[in-house]
């Protein structure tokens, strides 16, 4: 059969999509392959039809254990006899799966990467025994300590680059950055690769970033915009999950929760139900979503930052896979910042920890930055884009930007005389000449107590959010909070300049909206 031939017999489609048709040519010239390609994409195909084509075992290597069954049920479902191999199965389960891969039955054997060369049955003897026609890697980061879910396990794959020169591997991922690339190639062990990659680009997704104020209250004005419609909302903790799902249930919508503390059965009723749009939304810790294929989830919220841009990006891909507009948003707070950085701050690993770092720092930058987010996540999957986007947060606020030299001055020279030690709310009490006990004697002292005091706390709080986002101060702090001043404020103060800021919280109003909804 023809690769065309098994994309019509097998999956019912009528064309490839994308690159798709080209992989395929370069597997079975018998290449090694990397393949960088957004989730959704189709990444499955560009496999499992050359497992039809080739005589012999394709060998799929990946970490997701809970998926296997559903993966590989699908397949047989479709006509392509498959099997897997995990810690699972009982000894029985697995010599009786040995025996069908001897037999030459089975086409596509899925094994998790410490099966290949542990466990009571070692597969790499069992492959010498039988022709081995493809190894393909799914999500082939995980053998980078550079990409977001390193994997030990991975790195034997390279011990099996060289037990089976004769016979190609495909590597897959929907996540890479450039790092994590060449990391990918070398630590497999793949030969002279051919390179795929896809654009990661996924223009009908509208991106924003508001700051984690009222949250609730944005999340439920944010709702009511998409009534009726599918979407996740993530958030860090089950207990976060519990809360909001409640306070959802309770505002009348459409809500279940989703998270590993909740048993089997209602995990996989709950996920059934949003599946099947029984139910609207999914609030959800990160262990939803994966290999859900639902095309009409139309917005992805995050209650809390995620750990780093990769997480940010597969999470958010999950909007919009049908193509039509969909909204990311995300609520960003400093403190949420400090969280992750305890979290994820493991003595065990200190390079480990210090890559995450790094990481975290990136996505953190993402949520402060004043560029336009489409154009910041395409540069650090490395691609480069010349033009904003016109769909993001940061894009519908240009052109509304206002003359905010002077409260601005107020405010910077207040966290100047504060020494940089404080947070925004203490600045602000200072600000607005506040007679609450909080305020330190010495601080009613300075010139500057009282000076905004004609001037909203809301106001204030809004002003200060857009000067951290432009880049005028900057959060840092180990125990909470405190503001400093860049190099930049330093400047437009010295030198008098002009502070132009967009006073819209452009959290998720619509009033500078271009898409239709
Ligand atoms: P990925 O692994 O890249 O996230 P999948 O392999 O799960 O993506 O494919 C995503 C969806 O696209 C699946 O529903 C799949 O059946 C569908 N798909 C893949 N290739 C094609 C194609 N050539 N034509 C139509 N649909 C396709
Ligand atoms: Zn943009």
């Amino acid at each position: 059969m023809t690769p065309k031939e098994v994309l019509k017999n097998f999956y019912g489609y009528d064309n490839f999509r994308g690159q798709q048709e080209a992989i395929i040519k370069s597997i079975l010239s018998d290449k090694d392959t990397i393949v960088l390609m957004p989730t959704g994409g189709g990444k499955s195909v560009c496999y499992q039809v050359p497992a039809m084509v080739y005589e012999g075992l394709t060998l799929v290597i990946s970490p997701l254990i809970a998926l296997m069954k559903d993966q590989v049920d699908a397949l047989n479902a479709n006509g392509i006899p498959s099997a897997y191999l995990n810690s699972t199965q009982s000894t029985s389960e697995q010599r009786f799966i040995h025996q069908e891969i001897q037999s030459g039955k089975i086409k596509l054997l899925y094994v998790a990467p410490e099966r290949l060369f542990g466990g009571a049955f070692p597969l790499t003897e069992l492959l010498q025994d039988i022709k081995l026609a493809l190894v393909a890697i799914d999500e082939a980061h995980c053998v980078s300590q550079w990409g977001h879910d390193f994997r030990p396990d991975y790195l034997q794959i390279g011990m099996l680059r060289k037990e089976f020169p004769a016979v190609p591997f495909i590597a897959l991922t929907a996540t890479a950055d450039k790092q994590t690339r060449k990391d990918i190639a070398d630590k497999l062990g793949l030969i002279h690769p051919k390179w795929f990659i896809s654009s990661f680009d996924r223009p009908n997704i509208t991106y924003r970033v508001t700051p984690k104020r009222n949250s609730f209250e944005k999340l439920l004005e944010f709702l009511e915009y998409h009534q009726k419609s599918s979407g996740i909302i993530y958030c860090l903790s089950r207990k976060n999950v519990e809360d909001t799902a409640e306070k959802l249930q309770a505002a009348g919508l459409s809500v279940l929760p989703y998270h590993a503390g909740l048993n089997r059965e209602t995990r996989a009723a709950n996920q059934e139900k949003f599946i099947k749009d029984e139910v609207k939304i999914m609030v959800a810790t990160i262990a939803f979503g994966m290999g859900i294929d639902k095309s009409n989830v139309r917005f992805v919220v995050h209650m809390n930052m995620p750990q780093n841009i990769e997480g940010y990006y597969q999470e958010t891909g999950r909007a919009g896979r049908d193509g039509l507009p969909s909204e990311a948003l995300l609520f960003y707070s400093y403190g949420d910042f400090m969280t992750l950085k305890r979290m994820i701050d493991t003595p065990d690993n200190p390079e480990y920890a210090s890559i995450m770092a790094t990481k975290l720092t990136k996505m953190k930058d993402f949520c402060q930055s004043s560029k336009c987010r489409r154009r910041y996540l395409m540069s650090y999957f490395g691609e480069q884009t010349d033009e904003a986007c016109g769909n993001c947060d940061i894009c519908f606020s240009e052109g509304n930007q206002e003359d905010m030299t002077i409260p601005s001055q107020m405010l910077l020279s207040t966290l100047a005389r504060l020494k940089e030690s404080f947070g925004m709310g203490y600045t602000i009490l200072v600000l607005r000449g506040s007679q609450s006990v909080k305020v330190q004697e010495e601080h009613k002292q300075l010139s500057v107590y009282g000076i905004g005091k004609d001037k909203t706390e809301d106001f204030w709080k809004l002003l200060g959010q857009q000067l951290i986002q432009e880049g005028y101060i900057a959060e840092a702090g180990q125990q909470f909070p405190t503001l400093k001043l860049t190099t930049l404020a330093w400047t437009k103060l010295k030198k008098k300049q002009k502070i132009l800021l967009s006073m819209q919280d452009n959290s998720m109003l619509r009033k500078t909206k271009k898409v239709a909804y």
